[in-house]
């Protein structure tokens, strides 16, 4: 509870204006994307430049609260939401300036992908981004960025090659290749535990147009179709990104939803062909449409189903995982959600590893299960079928979970997988420097030395 000088004090000392409970918008503004996570804040601090950041960590410091970062709110872990704390909200920080001639584009640290691609696209420019519009665009970097132009650029932080942020002892810090690189290093894949990201630069790359769309399989299909995508680990093409989304049908049988992105010359690419020739195949809507088009592909409303997700990153598809997938996304009798198997192909690999913390460049796919329900009588089921889903991958497993898509139960162990433990050391040592106290806790958290 805020005492009444308390919220005096802070509203003095914000540009931007607070929220607390009674506030009109305060029971939106709370949400998250993950109806699971029902958290009641003292204040919510719409900041509006990294002033507002900065007296919005003293002030949650001074008064200890416990405090979070708001971005996009799409973090399914809610970390973006405190109960009895304090949420610096970046949601009036989101615009994003482009610079054609030098291909880049600076984004304010509450930006969404719809922001960031309506700014770059009106001048023919990407950055490899998240598959859905209102996602934020700093969180998502921070933690890696796998969507539709992985393979042909990377993952979203590898294209991060600066940032300013607020740390919580209210210093503003830039970090570049030049300036504090070994913070640099560390936010592309760290997260926000070393401060609050007011502004990061990307490099772009022209693009406009792509062949995309979806393709549906069901019955035996769903099984070739899998075989299809797990030859892309050895030699899928840098101008093809693809994804693919187990589900069920009607009858509660597996269904296969697969989305390519390719980016090259051919309109009917050869490297689309086995997939759109493959049987099984029920529905396609591939064609030659905008990059805009593409990115709306997968539009699931916000704040409409409860989530738990666990995943792990893998080498390869083997016939056992496929099976194993197969029996998982039918087990519960009832649609489960999905289970999301991300390509690594291409990109990520042309990248030095020493360039940034993660430590999962190597993998051939990153397999999630994503348990999504509205019933909350379905919570401790649905859980546990994405706990088991997951167990059910873990044999395959080549380092730890994707940090964006980590719960907040997640151990630390598997925190540390996610980088290795020699980068999770660094990360540690780097914390200690920008956040010996760890105020900024809310995240996939990389504790201080000692
Ligand atoms: C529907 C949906 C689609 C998604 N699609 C993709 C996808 O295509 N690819 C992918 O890689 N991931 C995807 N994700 C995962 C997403 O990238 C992560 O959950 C990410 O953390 C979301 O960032 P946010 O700002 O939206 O979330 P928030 O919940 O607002 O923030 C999450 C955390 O990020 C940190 N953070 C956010 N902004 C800042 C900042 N400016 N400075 C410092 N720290 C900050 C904070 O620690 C905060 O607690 C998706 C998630 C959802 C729910």
């Amino acid at each position: 509870m805020l005492m009444a000088d308390s919220l005096g004090e802070l509203r003095d000392s914000l540009t931007g204006d607070v929220l607390v409970e009674g506030d009109r918008e305060y029971e939106r503004a709370r949400l998250c994307f993950n109806l699971l996570v029902d958290r009641r804040p003292a204040a919510i601090a719409h900041c509006v430049d990294a002033n507002d950041v900065a007296a919005a960590l003293s002030f949650g410091q001074a008064r200890g609260f416990e405090i979070a970062v708001r971005g996009g709110g799409h973090n399914p872990a809610g970390h973006c939401a405190v109960d009895d704390g304090l949420v610096i909200d970046l949601s009036r920080m989101r615009d994003v300036r482009v610079d054609p001639e030098k291909q880049v584009a600076v984004s304010q640290g509450g930006a969404t992908w719809l922001d960031f691609d309506a700014a770059t696209q009106a001048h023919g420019l990407v950055t490899p981004g998240g598959v859905v519009g209102s996602t934020g665009v700093t969180g998502l970097a921070l933690g890696g960025g796998i969507g539709h132009l992985t393979a042909q650029y990377g993952l979203t932080c590898d294209n991060l090659f600066a940032a300013e942020l607020v740390t919580p002892a209210g210093e503003i810090v830039r970090a570049t290749a030049d300036e504090n690189p070994e913070l640099l290093w560390g936010l592309r894949g760290g997260g926000g535990n070393f401060g609050v990201v007011t502004q990061a630069e990307f490099q772009l790359h022209p693009l406009e147009r792509v062949v995309g769309g979806r393709l549906e399989y069901e019955g035996e299909g769903v099984v070739q179709a899998l075989r299809l995508l797990r030859a892309l680990s050895s030699d899928g093409p840098r101008e093809l990104s693809i994804q693919a989304q187990l589900t069920t049908d009607e009858s509660v049988a597996p269904k296969l939803l697969v989305v390519p992105c390719y980016t090259g010359e051919d309109e009917d690419p050869d490297a689309l062909r086995p997939f759109r020739l493959a049987p099984g195949l029920v529905s396609d809507s591939v064609r030659h449409h905008s990059f805009l088009e593409q990115q709306r592909i997968f539009d699931p409303g916000y704040g409409v189903d409860r989530n738990y997700w666990k995943g792990h990153f893998v080498g390869e598809l083997p016939d056992e995982l496929i099976d194993d997938l197969l029996g998982r996304i039918t087990a519960l009798g009832r649609p489960p959600g999905g289970i999301l198997i991300e390509s690594l192909h291409g990109g990520p690999k042309d990248v030095d590893p020493a360039s940034a913390a993660l430590g999962y460049r190597h993998a051939g796919f990153n397999v999630s299960a994503m348990a999504s329900w509205t019933d909350p009588a379905h919570d401790e089921e649905s859980i546990a079928w994405a706990r088991e889903t997951a167990a059910a991958i873990e044999p395959w497993s080549v380092s730890g979970g994707y940090a964006n898509y980590m719960q907040a139960d997640e151990p630390i162990e598997r925190v540390r997988a996610a980088f290795g433990p020699d980068a999770f050391a660094r990360l540690q040592a780097l914390k200690s420097r920008y956040d010996p106290n760890n105020v900024l806790h809310r995240n996939q958290n990389i504790p201080p030395t000692g």
